[in-house]
């Protein structure tokens, strides 16, 4: 090696990014120092030389065992070679048993001597792909109750009621308002009115357990649930339980004329979708039911198969 190539090698095995060269038919040519220690560092062939190595091959082999990211990359890596794109990049999770990772892979071809070679390049992007999901995480959750926010509700309704609109599944919703709220306000101030919705939030929560369930606060004192692939008898069984629950809470609302302890009403809708209607159809009728139940006196639950 030449002074000048001796010198160009160590710049390379400085840089933090997993770097390796392959030819056009994805054999390895180079890998720098972090590529080989990430190798050891993960047990994959930590004693072998790289150059002996297909990495084509090393893709569809990951690809045959179902790997999607595998497949992906061999897609990419085959695009630049045929000069279809001049360059690939992709994002992908690579957790380890220890920690969740992900990689960003850059694929970009260069010139040398007639031939025709690509680099290609792993960096570790786990800190802002963890950011981002802070941010995300954020932007969906109601800051005081800790559950989902309105706004990530409808969008989940949207895709349950798509999803069990394409595999004809009953979708229920119910909406539960806290009877005489502004009385708690009134009575103990509107810290203790926070302390009771977080309360309530917390209880609501332990009802939604499945991916297809989802609860979240639908306004000031008013929280929804969504029950995707639920029919109107096990919600309803499942809503009668939770309003007995608030109730065995017994958050004092001494000025409440039903009872002294705080109660909810909820309105509930079980639907099985079809493309003529939308899911606003079922947010109008669990919300009518809702405001029944508050005039026929509070407390209760008034539900309705659609
Ligand atoms: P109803 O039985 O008819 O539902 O009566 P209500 O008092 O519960 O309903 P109303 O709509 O009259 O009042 C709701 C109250 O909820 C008024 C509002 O100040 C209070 N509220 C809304 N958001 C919050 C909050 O984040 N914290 C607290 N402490 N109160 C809130
Ligand atoms: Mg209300
Ligand atoms: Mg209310």
């Amino acid at each position: 090696m030449t002074t000048s190539s001796v010198f160009l090698k160590s710049i390379l095995d400085s840089i933090v990014e997993q770097i390796a060269v392959i030819d056009l038919a994805g054999n390895i040519v180079f890998v720098n120092q972090s590529w080989i220690s990430f190798g050891q560092n993960n047990q994959c062939k930590s004693k072998a030389d790289w150059t002996t190595i297909n990495y084509l091959k090393v893709c569809d082999d990951s690809a045959k065992m179902g790997d999607h990211f595998g497949q992906k990359a061999s897609v990419g890596i085959r695009k630049v070679i045929a000069s279809e794109i001049p360059m690939f990049y992709f994002e992908y999770p690579c957790h380890s048993p220890k920690e969740k990772r992900w990689f960003i892979m850059s694929v970009t071809p260069f010139l040398f001597e007639n031939n025709t070679y690509l680099v290609i390049s792993h960096k570790n992007i786990t800190q802002r792909k963890i950011a981002e999901e802070a941010v995300l995480n954020l932007s969906r959750i109601d800051g005081l109750t800790n559950i989902p926010n309105r706004r990530y509700f409808d969008n989940f309704l949207k895709e349950e009621w798509r999803r069990c609109l394409r595999l004809q599944l009953p979708i229920t919703l119910a909406i539960i308002d806290i009877d005489y709220f502004k009385l708690i306000n009134d009575t103990y101030g509107h810290q203790a009115g926070d302390e009771c919705l977080k309360k309530i939030g917390l209880l609501v929560k332990k009802f939604t357990k499945r991916p297809s369930d989802l609860c979240a606060r639908y306004g000031g004192e008013e929280f929804a649930i969504i029950f995707g692939n639920t029919d109107f008898k096990t919600s309803m069984k499942m809503l009668n339980r939770l309003l007995k629950d608030i109730t065995d809470l017994q958050i004092p609302n001494e000025k409440s004329p039903i009872m002294p302890t705080l109660t909810v009403s909820i309105g509930v809708s079980t639907i099985l979708p079809s493309a003529q209607i939308s899911e606003k159809t079922l947010v109008a009728s669990a919300d009518k039911l809702l405001y029944i139940a508050k005039e026929k006196g509070r407390n209760q639950i008034l539900g309705q198969i659609l």
